[in-house]
């Protein structure tokens, strides 16, 4: 006799064990079912193993900057295996969190890989189990790129098992990864190389923003390889250093590793979809409609696998949305994918929320007025290395209704989450001139801009 269920999440990452932990809540009876490690991607080899490296790396920048500040310090060195250990033991600990808390919110685990039989029925390591509602929720897995020799690069997986800081690395990429990973290596004394197939970073990002990180990345010694598309990979068998060739012919080598940043691929793939005729897009996406619905009644999908805003938040946000509308019906109750504000955590860091000026001015032509501030912040006005800060508001028609707004430089990770919450509310320029700043800060600028 199959186990059954209320509700049955497959993959037990932000998506799944948001939309358990909702659903229990109401009362459901639930359970998460996870083939590797609890917290998924974010957890395990996203978000927060990140942040501790950029928190490193900004560690690094802080450091050099304190001569500036008059300290007398003497830097000996960093050692990778010691905050590497640090930090797979505070993401150990939130796995064991997860395990405590889904038994004490009567959640049952199953572990294992699952697979579809039918609409309401999985497989998971030889057992069935039967749900009214299945969630998909599997996540997302890094690209490799299908061309000779591409197995001696690592991913971004990868890039949180090495053991130590690699002395010159190759990032093949122009995304957030590419561009996070690039800025917490370059700080930490790696010698890095970005290859972007094309002729920028963050190509969907506002031009100032993507221009402006640009010159900051080169400021900081990260050689940056424009139009060049990698076609194969050697390693020499003695030295063990990697050559990358490229399709114009020309030849970059002896890099001690190599970081394939090209993207993700939905993991929709091992389901067995097909056996409840679930619809996937061309690229694997799982299809779903504004309510997380997918085209087979009782079977929803959230996260990353329906490809839409590939963010923590955003899988967790339309979770708990499916359970309120589920049981605590609330009917209507479903994510807005617009105006998701989101940060790079690059070196300096970049926050961004909604339109860029060309999306605007492609939408809103005559109507777009934009305002835009460059500044050294006070912190930089005694390093030797300054950074600027370039902050641009986006504002459509007579109101100047503020409908995009970018920050790239110091403090830019913290200071756009109030201001998301404001231009979802709708705030127009006025709005913003109308509030007091905070003085002495760089977020006083976003109020003050003529
Ligand atoms: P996941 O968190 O990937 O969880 C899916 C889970 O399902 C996994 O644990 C997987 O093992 C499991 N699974 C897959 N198939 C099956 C199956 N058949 N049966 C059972 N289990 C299965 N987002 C941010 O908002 N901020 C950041 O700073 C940020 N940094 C990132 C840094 C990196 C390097 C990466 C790779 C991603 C980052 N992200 C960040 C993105 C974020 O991690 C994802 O958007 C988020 O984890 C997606 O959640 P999810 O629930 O869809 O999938
Ligand atoms: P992204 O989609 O951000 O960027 C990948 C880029 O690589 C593409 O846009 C493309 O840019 C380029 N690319 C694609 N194929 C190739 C190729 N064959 N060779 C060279 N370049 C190629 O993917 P990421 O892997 O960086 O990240 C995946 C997602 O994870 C992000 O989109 C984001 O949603 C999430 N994430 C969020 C973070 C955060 O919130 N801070 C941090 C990390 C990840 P082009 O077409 O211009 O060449």
């Amino acid at each position: 006799m199959p186990k059954h269920y209320d509700l049955i999440a497959i993959g037990a990452g932000s998506g799944g064990l948001s939309i358990v932990e909702r659903a229990a809540q109401y009362g459901a009876r639930c359970a998460v079912v996870e083939t590797g490690k609890l917290g998924g991607t974010c957890v395990n080899v996203g978000c927060v193993p990140k942040k501790v490296m950029w928190y490193g790396a900004s560690l690094a920048h802080a450091l050099h900057d304190a001569t500036d500040y008059g300290f007398n310090i003497d830097i000996k060195g960093f050692d990778w295996a010691e905050l590497k250990a640090k930090r797979d033991r505070y993401v150990g600990n939130i796995n064991t969190w997860y395990h405590s808390f889904l038994a004490d919110s009567d959640i049952d685990e199953i572990h294992g890989y699952a697979q579809f039989l039918d609409a309401h029925t999985l497989a998971v390591a030889g057992q069935t189990y039967t749900a009214e509602h299945i969630v998909i929720a599997p996540g997302s897995r890094p690209i490799v790129p299908d061309i000779p020799g591409a197995e001696f690069g690592i991913t971004s997986d990868g890039f949180f098992e090495l053991q130590a800081l690699p002395e010159r690395v190759a990032i093949v990429g122009s995304g957030y990864i590419a561009v996070e990973i690039a800025g917490v290596l370059n700080a930490l004394g790696s010698e890095v190389t970005l290859f972007l197939r094309k002729q920028h970073l963050l190509r969907e990002f506002d031009a100032m923003l993507r221009e402006g990180l640009m010159e900051e990345m080169l400021n900081a010694g990260i050689n940056i390889m424009p139009m060049t598309q990698i076609a194969r990979v050697d390693k020499d068998a003695e030295s063990e250093k990697l050559m990358l060739h490229c399709d114009s012919g020309q030849t970059f080598e002896h890099f001690d590793a190599l970081v394939w940043a090209i993207g993700r691929a939905p993991n929709s793939d091992g389901l067995a979809l097909e056996k409840a005729s679930i619809e996937v897009d061309n690229k694997g996406y799982v299809v779903v409609d504004d309510f997380q619905n997918t085209n087979v009644p009782g079977v929803y999908a959230v996260g990353d696998v329906i490809g839409k805003a590939q963010l923590t938040p955003v899988a967790i946000a339309a979770a708990r949305r499916l359970g309120d509308r589920l049981f605590n019906h609330q009917q209507d109750r479903k994510l807005a994918y617009d105006l998701i504000p989101s940060v790079v955590f690059s070196h300096p860091p970049i926050a961004s929320v909604g339109l860029t000026e060309s999306q605007a001015r492609e939408q809103h032509g005559a109507a777009v007025k934009i305002y835009q501030s460059r500044f050294t912040p006070m912190y930089h006005a005694f390093t030797s290395h300054p950074q600027k800060v370039s902050m641009k508001l986006v504002t459509v028609g007579a109101k100047e209704k503020v409908v995009g707004c970018h920050i790239i430089g110091l403090g830019a990770d913290e200071m756009l989450q109030g201001f998301a919450v404001a231009i979802r509310m709708g705030a127009t320029k006025k709005d913003l001139d109308d509030t007091i700043a905070i003085h002495p800060t760089g977020s006083e600028e976003l109020v003050t801009m003529r």
